[in-house]
């Protein structure tokens, strides 16, 4: 089983690589993000909810992302791994990852970080937001926030897994294609040091 955190700040191409590598390994994409758009879409509580800390730019409490999360992975117990894209987004959310997997007995393989400075990343959400439709890309302190809580809460989590041997840093621009393969040798990479551990 190989189980992958795309990790990277907002605009990095998290969601876009992901599909690129869901074909190429045959993995199972879960997006905390597309899963909370849909709940909004669904007008459900847990989408109202998640709904006003995403149009500020701020992280849905980590008890219900965790929850949210543990049952997407525990409907699918027959999947060859996971691509986990936008998740862990705290130190609190990767080490209830951690315990979720080592009770299945499947750890994390790689935790890969997409590098792409901050000023690139602000003209891609804005872009993106001509046809995303997402209030959280249209609104330029809004995705200000969304860095400025990458900085603070997240980026601690490619440390956490640092620690572990299991971060590995991919050039995150350039050509969509090239970094997609950027993201398949470090992968492969990191799945021949696992096998040989
Ligand atoms: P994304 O689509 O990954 O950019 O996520 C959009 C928004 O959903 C974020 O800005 C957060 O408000 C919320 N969100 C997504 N994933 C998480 C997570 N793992 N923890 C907390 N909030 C999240």
């Amino acid at each position: 089983m190989i189980n992958l955190i795309l990790f990277g700040p907002p605009g990095s191409g998290k969601g876009t690589q992901a599909a690129n590598l869901v074909q190429h390994y045959n993995l199972y994409h879960i997006s905390t993000g597309d899963m909370f758009r849909s709940e909004i879409g669904n007008k459900t509580e847990l989408g109202l909810l998640a709904k006003s800390y995403m149009d500020k730019g701020e992280l849905v409490p980590d008890e219900v992302t965790v929850n949210m999360l543990r049952k997407r992975v525990e409907d699918n117990p027959q999947v060859k791994g996971f691509i986990f894209d936008g998740f862990p987004r705290t130190v609190a959310q990767a080490q209830a990852l951690d315990a979720m997997l080592e009770d299945m007995g499947q750890p994390i393989t790689a935790l890969l970080e997409l590098k792409v400075p901050a000023e690139e990343l602000i003209v891609r959400l804005m872009n993106r937001a001509k046809t995303s439709g997402r209030a959280d890309d249209a609104d330029a302190n809004v995705i200000k926030n969304r860095i400025q809580v990458y900085r603070e809460n997240t980026a601690p989590v490619a440390e956490y897994y640092d620690q572990k041997d299991k971060t590995k840093a991919v050039h995150g621009v350039g050509e969509v294609a090239q970094i997609t393969q950027n993201l398949i040798d470090a992968l492969d990479a990191a799945i021949a040091e696992s096998n040989a551990a």
